[in-house]
């Protein structure tokens, strides 16, 4: 996978409602907040700072939505991948609750944002998780007991495997459980069109513009190339894509490669035999496979397989073979785009959320689905600027676990971490 400062070659690529081209950062500019990364996290926690009426700088190193934020699998998943009952044993139950309720508002932004800017993203209701063996049905029951305990508001059917043909056309599975209120949209088009409305409504917005340094300070600054971004607060958006530039965060997140391929598009009648309902579906693995058809009725099939931090040499190589363990109607099909990016892990899967200096915030390691959770969070650290740190106190109060080595020896630590639970999974 060869990279370039452009959007990575993708279906989400070919497909974009336009172009980005905003200016490279050049001389000296000035703001409330600068923000380094142009993914969810920052084009989310832009927009909400105009909200408040502050003027926002986003400086992104290549074009806006090129990481995760513009490669991912699409699929709407509200709530945090983290364990909210070991997340309560560390914040307590009040914090705990804050988190759940924020993990539900987090597909609502979503769903405003698109609304509110009207930005054409493909949106498709419908999610569902499939069971593999008893061990996954007996915790989709758990599950929805709880969902049920807890008022989830949207509706949730548990679907045993005589019905399952009427989502998904495939042997693998023996049960599932639809979630009518997720569902799956084109990422790509999502950030830049966020992105859009962030300019329309005032803020600048740099592209081609890597932040080679930050100097810190009561004016901190975000130096470039060829400018400086000079702010009263900052935040770091940069999450698995941050690597070194800001000393103090490296190491914490660790990059996992997840990866892609889409077929060529499907006539009606096979797109319908696949995916009659045209959900958005996942199993339960934690080599997960993730799939979805495209608007244009594509078969997007994801999976997380790289914890080394090395790409495969072969994506299709890799993932076409999975795909056709659950598609065998897909044999034959062309496979048009391959591609992966990184996501953000932290090892307790707990967002990382804090502040260096006072007037630096940053957010990274959602550690998996992270397209509604970095909409709230975005929401949480731009409301913590403003001076509601009510939200954002929960998760600063959580200590980031970093694996000794910093980021260049984390990923072989994390690989083998990784190798024992998919041992534990093969041997269950
Ligand atoms: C292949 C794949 C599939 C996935 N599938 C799903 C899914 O189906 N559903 C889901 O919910 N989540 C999914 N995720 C996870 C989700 O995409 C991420 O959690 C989310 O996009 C993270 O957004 P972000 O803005 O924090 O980071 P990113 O989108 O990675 O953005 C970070 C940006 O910061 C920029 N940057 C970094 N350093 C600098 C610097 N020094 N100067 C300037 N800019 C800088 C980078 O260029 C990058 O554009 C997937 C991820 C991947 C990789």
């Amino acid at each position: 996978m060869k990279e370039t400062s452009e959007h990575t070659n993708s279906y989400y690529a070919a497909s974009k409602n336009w172009q980005t081209d905003y200016p490279k950062l050049e001389g000296d500019h000035h703001c409330d907040v600068a923000i380094v990364g142009g993914g969810f996290t920052g084009v989310s926690a832009a927009l909400r700072l105009i909200e408040h009426g502050y003027k926002v700088a986003v400086v992104e190193a290549n074009r806006i939505s090129w990481g995760a934020s513009g490669r991912n699998g699409g699929q709407l998943i509200d709530g945090f991948v983290m364990d909210l009952d070991k997340f309560e044993k560390k914040v307590g139950k009040i914090g705990a609750e804050i988190a759940y309720q924020m993990g539900i508002e987090s597909r609502d932004v979503v769903l405003e944002r698109i609304k509110k800017h009207s930005i054409d993203c493909d949106l498709k209701f419908g999610f569902l998780d499939v069971a593999m063996n008893q061990g996954d049905i007996d915790d989709f029951h758990e599950w929805l007991e709880e969902k049920q305990e807890n008022n989830y508001p949207h509706k949730m059917e548990f679907i045993a495997q005589e019905n399952l043909k009427q989502h998904v056309g495939s042997d693998k599975y023996i049960a599932g459980v639809v979630n009518y209120g997720n569902g799956h949209l084109h990422p790509l088009n999502l950030c830049i069109g966020e992105a859009r409305a962030i300019v329309d409504q005032g803020g600048a917005i740099f592209e081609q513009s890597q932040v080679k340094k930050i100097k810190h300070g009561e004016n901190p600054k975000l130096i470039t190339e060829n400018g400086v971004v000079h702010a009263k607060k900052v935040i770091l958006a940069g999450n698995a894509y941050l690597r070194k530039t800001e000393p103090k965060l490296a190491g914490a997140v660790i990059p996992a490669g997840s990866y892609i391929i889409a077929t060529e598009p499907l006539s009606e009648s096979l797109a319908n035999e696949l995916l009659p309902s045209d959900m958005a579906v996942c199993d339960q693995r934690v080599g997960l496979d993730y799939y979805r058809l495209s608007a244009d009725r594509r078969m997007l099939f994801g999976g997380l397989c790289n914890y080394s931090g090395r790409n495969p040499k072969s994506i299709k190589g890799v993932l076409q073979p999975k795909m056709l363990n659950v598609f065998p109607q897909l044999v034959g099909k062309r496979i048009d785009y391959e591609w992966g990016g990184y996501i953000g892990i932290s090892i307790n899967r707990i967002p990382q959320m804090g502040r260096i200096q006072n007037n630096t915030y940053y957010v990274q390691g959602y550690s998996g689905h992270g397209l509604c959770p970095t909409h709230i969070a975005g929401n949480v650290i731009a409301d913590a600027i403003v001076g509601d740190t009510e939200r954002f106190d929960v998760f600063e109060k959580v200590k980031h676990i970093r694996l000794p080595g910093g980021l260049w020896f984390a990923n072989p630590a994390l690989a083998l971490g990784m190798m024992w639970f998919r041992l534990k999974e093969l041997l269950a």
